[in-house]
């Protein structure tokens, strides 16, 4: 069995691998708004004749104009071409049946072209009085390979319809595909719990089945449907996400506008549904770069609507915080009355002092036979996350060592029953794992002795994979070599520092002064205490500490003065602060 720990392999870097199959451009705001024009494509030809339907040729002044229907395109098998010479004056274009337009509303034009000379975008504009006016828009420079052209159109008060057409009015050609007319969105949704339709009652009337100010987002080929619910928390309305295979990521998200830089905020909501959340962050700083950050991620609540908060501090320069909740998991999850709450801020020294916990992993006979009577010298309590399934095992503590050891008032916790990397593992696999190790346990320990924290073998885990250890566990320890402060303390992920042989005496103990001075709870996560170049199987070369080592940390522990407490105390101890 291999008991070597990988170091910060965490929920983080896995979120960051997904984002290895983004595309480079995701979904726009909102559901996209409809085209107006039809056959815009040019797909589709007019019954009895080489043109496309819906599309018309005009032409006026001294000139002598050819139209044909190509059977190339930017886009598809067709687009459509005009062609001038002998030009004097006037133009010529195909032009699209006007379409129906709203007064004062903002629609935008545009086309992919190829040009050998300067084109210009004209809008026709139908009034509800039956008069006719035209509005120049703008002009576009020649293009030897397809280009996008597009124009902004407002709709003057008293029009009806439009008509927008690129023209050609000099001696070329001029080539066009792929026109777009859509209406611009002019629905900005009202703030509510610190964000755009926080509790997603508003939706904008050229959207109806949207809510307003947010959208959906995946990730992946798999199969998903948003749906715009009517089974709100609150109110009548709320957003949902339904997944038909695991693995791939469906989510809502929405844009914080303007929050302020180096500020302590909340970002809660209610869920409920059949699979876990997540949620992340993307910071967009002022000089153009983004940082993300993951918060925490929350379980299936089994169809009860469940508060998820988490708090962050925005990095200084924060324009705006693209928020992501979304799922990987099989299922249907439905959002409501999310929140920005702005809270006081905080340093990491809010915690009233720093604390240490001392944890061993994979049960190991050495921590017991070289480490209990330093532990006991100094009178520290440390936590053991056990593999049940070694116990016994030449290298490994016995039963009768655990038992000695819980009886002395250390805390066992759990770690995989075979050691298992939890991410090569199916969820009903872990859960047995999980079940396995904590009875196994028990049965040395006593039914009565409660098994409250776990640690991820080789710090390895999903989001997903904290869901399911939380349905058997109160904490999840990791390995990713931060601190736990008061700005980011998790149960669900606890933050430890891996010692192996390679650590200095110096290293452990700036941590230990860094932890004192910044309030901060520091996990120092061993494996086995043997001496150097050991083949012990609990040796595990390069993680274990030489007994001298271990004796000198735990003294320089000692010498600080700092608190030590069991992962379970130290948990406790912090959370009453929150
Ligand atoms: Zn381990």
């Amino acid at each position: 069995m291999r008991l070597l720990t990988q170091i910060k392999r965490s929920a983080v870097s896995l979120l960051l691998a997904v984002g290895l199959v983004v595309p480079a451009f995701s979904m726009p705001a909102y559901a996209v708004a409809p085209n107006l024009v039809s056959n815009g494509d040019f797909e589709t030809a007019a019954s009895g004749g080489p043109q496309p339907a819906n599309w018309f040729q005009d032409s006026w002044g001294t000139n002598t104009p050819a139209f044909s229907y190509l059977s190339e395109g930017h886009g598809g098998t067709h687009a459509i071409r005009t062609t001038i010479t002998n030009y004097q004056d006037g133009d010529a274009k195909w032009l699209f049946n006007a379409v129906t337009i709203t007064p004062t509303q903002t629609y935008t034009y545009s086309d992919w072209y190829r040009a050998d000379t300067t084109t210009n975008l004209w809008a026709r504009v139908e009034m509800q009085n039956g008069s006719v006016q035209y509005q120049w828009l703008k002009s576009f420079a020649t293009a030897t390979t397809w280009t996008q052209a597009s124009a902004n159109f407002t709709a003057p008060a008293g029009s009806a319809r439009v008509s927008i057409f690129h023209v050609i009015n000099n001696n070329g050609q001029l080539d066009i595909d792929d026109v777009n007319l859509t209406q611009q969105m002019t629905c900005t949704p009202p703030a509510v719990n610190g964000l755009a339709n926080g509790d997603f009652e508003q939706a904008c009337s050229d959207s109806p089945t949207t809510p307003a100010g947010w959208q959906s987002q995946t990730y992946g080929p798999d199969p998903v449907t948003y749906s715009y619910s009517t089974d709100a928390h609150s109110g009548s309305r709320a957003a949902s996400m339904t997944t038909s295979s695991e693995n791939d990521e469906a989510g809502w998200t929405t844009t914080i506008q303007s929050p302020a830089s180096n500020q302590r905020y909340a970002l809660s909501f209610w869920q409920k549904g059949s699979t876990y959340l997540y949620t992340y962050l993307t910071f967009n700083l002022a000089d153009g770069t983004s940082k993300d950050l993951s918060l925490m991620s929350a379980p299936a609540t089994l169809g009860a609507w469940s508060q998820y908060k988490d708090a962050f501090v925005t990095p200084a320069g924060t324009e705006s915080i693209k928020v992501v909740i979304a799922t990987s998991g099989l299922g249907n999850v439905t959002l409501d009355d999310v929140a920005l709450l702005t809270l006081t801020n905080q340093t990491p020294a809010d915690f009233t002092a720093g604390m240490v916990s001392i944890t061993f992993d994979d049960g190991l006979a050495s921590t017991y036979t070289k480490g209990t009577s330093v532990l006991a010298q100094y009178g520290f309590k440390a936590t053991y996350y056990v593999n049940a399934g070694s116990l016994g095992s030449t290298g490994f503590m016995t039963a009768t060592q655990l038992k000695s050891l819980a009886a002395a008032g250390h805390e066992i916790g759990s770690h995989l029953y075979h050691h298992s990397d939890m991410v090569q593992l199916d969820t009903a696999t872990i859960m047995n794992e999980l079940d396995g190790n904590k009875a196994t346990l028990q049965q040395t320990l006593g039914t009565g002795y409660s098994i409250n924290s776990f640690a991820s073998p080789y710090g390895s885990y999903t989001s997903g994979d904290i869901d399911t250890v939380m349905q058997y566990q109160a904490s999840h320890r990791t390995t990713d070599g931060e601190m736990n402060t008061k700005a980011n303390l998790d149960p669900r992920q606890i933050h430890a520092r891996l010692v192996t042989s390679s650590t200095t005496l110096a290293e452990v103990k700036a941590w230990i002064a860094e932890a004192k001075a910044a309030h901060a709870w520091l996990v120092l996560v061993y494996h086995g205490i043997a001496p150097a170049g050991s083949t012990d199987p609990a040796g595990e070369l390069g993680f274990s500490v030489t007994p001298t080592q271990f004796k000198n940390q735990m003294s320089a522990l000692k010498a600080s003065g700092i608190s030590v407490q069991t992962t379970t105390a130290a948990l406790a101890a912090l959370a009453s602060q929150l």
